[in-house]
């Protein structure tokens, strides 16, 4: 059976704690191959490598670290079918998707090369007399990612390639789900020319994830997943003295405006909310259609659109979407399918128990939609992460915006509309972090930053773009002068410029 080790120093290292964790198909239910789980000591080792490699990649100048990056890049691209197919095998998601995966990890990568450009510090000439100030980005020490199943390539990049770029050194804790991924790309990543210890990788689940918040020698946590362990982790960084964000969950919603181009809407919201099975925090499983006949339209175009979904296995080239990722992960979506009819919303569409012939064991879901979904439902206020679109109707704009701005979540939302001044005021006034017009999955560019509001992200910087390059930075002031002899006075006074 396939097993994935940890990679510390630039190399496989296999798990000394004598547990491991089931790696399953998605597709069948078998399990496939198994991870090893690190203990506190393991990954004291990743850190004394990752300590070890620092002072040499921290002073290494910057465009050379971009250039290992670039070397990446290219190393990822020619490994693009291996990775993908490797990435589908263990999440579910189809081919194509697995490739967007990858890709937007890519673009992160590509942004990193860059870096050398953000970390050019500021400099202000006479401040006052003779004095000149100039301000540094350094870099924190050694870091630390813990990552989620649902993408398994972009948001270890998302975090690791920013960290190094910057000139820190890095422990990524995948998803024990789905870690091959992260694995094949710390090794491509020493292929692409970085010393040994600069990108290690454990294995593990709470006892690793603890290590590495109670360990005194990292000094920053980038974490993503779900709000309860992301608020856990923000709690636990801070408590022993580390730079942390933590990304949490979702529940986005897209506002439909009457004067929408509805075919569009219904294409859109179909890919954005069955799309991946649902498994994206940028997912978009709230419509909220505003005025009774387009609360109908909707829902009838919708319910025609989806029926003709094609569930089916991750490799199937004509498969909108595949299996979700586990055995418990299909019970839980599926009692929040039952949750919904016993608060009384209306199914018109169940996808529970749905079987894929040949592949009877498989963790598949049928598309499910809701109709006359309340607020107040509790299938509502919490994260489903399933294929699973639930209606509100709302009566104004004003009503549906409400909705987004006063959920507990607060990750993307989007509105349709052919008004450039509804879209201006709802995106000025929304209380969510990212905002799409007429677009569903309002995922910003890697230049740009990415990071939601109330409990979808915990800590106030964010992901990637200048934003990520300050978290994983410190900043340094200089204040100087170079006086020539005796410039005078002692002062008992706080300087002031008057
Ligand atoms: P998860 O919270 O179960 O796991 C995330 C990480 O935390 C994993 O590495 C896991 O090993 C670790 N972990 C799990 N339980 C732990 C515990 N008790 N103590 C310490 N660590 C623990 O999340 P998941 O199921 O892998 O991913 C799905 C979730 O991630 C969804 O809620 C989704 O919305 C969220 N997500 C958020 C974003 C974002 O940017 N806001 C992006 C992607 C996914």
């Amino acid at each position: 059976m396939r097993e994935v080790t940890h990679f510390i120093n630039g190399e496989r290292v296999e798990g000394q704690s004598g547990r491991f964790g089931d790696i399953y198909d998605p597709n069948t239910g078998q399990v496939q191959g198994r991870v090893a789980l690190a203990t506190t000591d393991e990954v004291g080792r990743a850190v004394e490598a990752a300590k070890a490699a620092l002072p040499g990649w921290s002073a290494m100048n910057p465009q050379r670290r971009a250039r290992v990056l670039f070397n990446f890049k290219r190393l990822v691209e020619e490994n693009m079918d291996e990775l993908a197919e490797l990435l589908s095998s263990e999440h579910g998601k189809v081919i194509s998707d697995s490739k967007g995966d990858v890709q937007r990890g890519l673009d992160v990568v590509e942004f990193a090369c860059g870096i050398p450009h953000l970390l050019k510090g500021e400099y202000t000439e006479g401040a006052g007399p003779g004095i000149d100030v100039y301000s540094m980005r350094q870099p924190l020490g050694v870091t630390a990612g813990i990552t989620p199943f649902n993408f398994p390539a972009m948001i270890p990049c998302w975090m690791f390639a920013v960290s190094v770029a910057c000139g820190n050194t890095f422990i990524l804790k995948p998803s024990e789900k789905d870690p091959s991924v992260p694995l094949r790309l710390c090794e491509l990543f020493m292929e692409a020319g970085a010393p040994g210890g600069v990108l290690n990788m454990v294995n593990g689940d709470k006892e690793a994830v603890d290590a590495i918040l109670q360990h005194p020698d990292i000094k920053g946590v980038s974490f993503v997943g779900s709000s309860d362990i992301a608020h856990y982790v923000y709690r636990q960084g801070a408590e022993h003295g580390k730079r942390v964000q933590a990304m949490g969950g979702a529940k986005n919603h897209g506002i439909i405006m009457p004067d929408a181009d509805m075919d569009q809407v219904v294409k859109d919201i179909v890919g954005a909310a069955y799309g991946s099975a649902g498994e994206r925090c940028m997912a978009l499983p709230v419509a909220v259609p505003v005025g009774q006949k387009t609360a109908d339209t909707f829902v009838e175009a919708m319910m025609e659109e989806a029926q003709k979904l094609r569930v089916g296995i991750s490799t199937d080239p004509d498969a909108h979407y595949g299996p979700v990722v586990s055995a418990a992960h299909r019970e839980r979506v599926e009692s929040y399918i039952q949750m919904g009819v016993d608060e009384g919303a209306d199914l018109k569409l169940d996808g529970r128990g749905f079987k894929l012939q040949g592949h009877e064991e498989g963790y598949f879901i049928g598309p499910s939609l809701f109709d006359h979904v309340k607020p107040e439902m509790r299938s509502y206020k919490e994260e489903i992460f399933g294929p699973v679109l639930q209606v509100v109707r709302a009566e104004s704009l004003e009503e549906a915006a409400r909705l987004p701005s006063e959920h507990q979540y607060g990750n993307g939302v989007a509105i349709f509309t052919r008004s450039g001044a509804a879209a201006r005021e709802f995106a000025s006034k929304v209380q969510v972090g990212m905002v799409g017009i007429n677009v569903p999955i309002p995922v910003p560019v890697s230049y740009h930053t990415f990071g939601g509001w109330k409990r979808s992200a915990f800590g106030d910087v964010n992901q990637h773009g200048p934003e990520g390059v300050r978290f994983w930075t410190k900043i340094k002031t200089v204040t100087e002068r170079w006086p020539e002899g005796d410039i005078g006075d002692q002062s008992f006074i706080i300087p002031t410029m008057q």
